[in-house]
């Protein structure tokens, strides 16, 4: 390219954030614009899998960074809620390009955040859509700012309003997939049946927890149930209604509830998009949950947002004209995550089976995985090298 172009990002999120840094390592001019006042630190935990922590560590550099607020995972399995373990596995740092690393959501955002002169992030900008400005393209905001670039990229989340204004009347609304997911953070805790590096899904009827330890003080639990969509909590009696919901789970999950601060307990009902045929036009793309949110039962919505600002730095680094740049990184990234979307989905709908003999069936099944069809399947999801899949291409 004979001249770096501008590119001005919608959303300081996970995927917000990765771009503009792998962007700005590529030697391009980076704005990104968003909507609060800082760059909020929500969530509850995450694991950094493989396939991100390779951008993190391996091209950006932030290994010490990331070390210091995360901890390794090293086993995984999934339990049966009567108590026996359906198939698990050792994962050792080395065993992919990676490392598998457990992470509070806000310290990783953080990370991100702190890698950035702060001249490059522009706060309490809500952009309201996009419109060319000549042979530029500019972000327009609620409060009649023009921030003009060369590209946008709209990584403004699972509610895009680059997105919406891209596809026009929405012909693709939210899908619910019949349950909700609430999240928390326990502090301090110790448990004789829950080892540090370990994470675990639990599933039952209808119903499954998941939990692992974020550093090493804090654990992070999940818990899903089938629900009519929209239904709030009341904090004084949360936590109290899921020890009765997952009563049948095992004791370490209900003294890590107990154990929660329940103004703090989060509640998601589950929602993805069917994928996009086309992500963006002329100078203008999609990344993150606005191009492809998923599922979370593979925990790859902000690692595939990380996989796509590699992918997006790559081509636009590496190709001549930035169209045809924008428009590889979505070919490229489109089979890639629909796959992810459509595992996802699958993994979440089998796990909220609630009928005793699908549930049997479902435990056969899971127990039948031999530890080489694992491998082989965490291979696939975790090892994804964007520069090896640009050069195939
Ligand atoms: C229950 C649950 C559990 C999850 N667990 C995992 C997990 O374990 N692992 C994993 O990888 N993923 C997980 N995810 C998914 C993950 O949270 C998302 O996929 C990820 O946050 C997407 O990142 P993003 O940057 O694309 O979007 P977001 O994180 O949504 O960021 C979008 C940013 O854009 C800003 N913005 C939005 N609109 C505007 C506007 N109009 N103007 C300016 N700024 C705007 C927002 O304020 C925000 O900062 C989970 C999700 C849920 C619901």
């Amino acid at each position: 390219m004979n001249k770096a172009p501008k590119i001005v990002i919608v959303g300081a999120g996970i995927g917000g954030l990765t771009a503009g840094l792998c962007l700005s390592q590529s030697g391009f001019t980076v704005q990104i614009v968003e909507r609060f006042e800082e760059v909020r630190e929500v969530g509850a935990g995450i694991m950094l899998a493989p396939n991100a922590s390779f951008v993190c560590y391996k091209r950006l550099g932030l290994s010490d960074e990331l070390d210091a607020v995360s901890v390794p995972m090293t086993h995984f399995h999934v339990d049966s809620w009567r108590g026996s373990t359906l198939y698990g596995m050792s994962v050792s740092p080395g065993d992919h390009p990676g490392p598998a690393r457990m992470i509070h959501r806000a310290a990783l955002q953080r990370v991100l955040y702190d890698a950035f002169d702060r001249e490059q992030i522009l706060l309490s900008s809500h952009v309201t859509g996009y419109e060319m400005a000549g042979d530029q393209i500019a972000v327009l905001t609620e409060d009649g700012n023009e921030i003009v670039g060369d590209i946008v990229v709209g990584a403004d989340g699972i509610h895009s309003v680059i997105r919406t204004q891209f596809v026009g009347d929405d012909p693709d609304p939210l899908r619910y997939h019949g349950y909700t997911c609430w999240r928390g953070i326990t502090t301090s805790f110790e448990h004789p049946d829950f080892a540090f590096g370990t994470l675990k899904e639990v599933q039952g009827k209808g119903l499954r927890v998941g939990m692992g330890y974020i550093d090493e003080d804090r654990v992070y639990w999940w818990a899903t149930a089938d629900t009519p969509q929209g239904e709030t909590d009341d904090p004084s009696t949360i936590i109290a209604e899921l020890s009765e919901l997952y009563a049948d789970f095992p004791d370490h999950f209900l003294a890590m509830l107990e154990a929660t601060p329940p103004q703090q307990v989060l509640r998601n009902d589950i929602c993805d998009r069917s994928p996009l045929r086309r992500w963006g036009t002329e100078h203008m793309t999609l990344l993150g949950d606005a191009a492809h949110p998923m599922a979370p039962n593979l925990g790859q919505g902000a690692c595939s947002a990380i996989e796509d600002a590699d992918m997006l730095a790559i081509c636009l680094q590496q190709m001549d004209r930035s169209e045809s740049a924008l428009r590889t990184y979505e070919d490229l990234r489109r089979r890639r995550t629909a796959w992810l979307q459509s595992q996802s989905k699958r993994f979440g709908d089998v796990g909220q089976w609630n009928n005793g003999l699908a549930v049997k069936l479902r435990e056969l099944m899971t127990s039948a995985f031999t530890p080489l069809t694992i491998k082989r399947q965490l291979r696939r999801l975790w090892e994804y090298d964007a520069q090896r899949v640009f050069d195939e291409r």
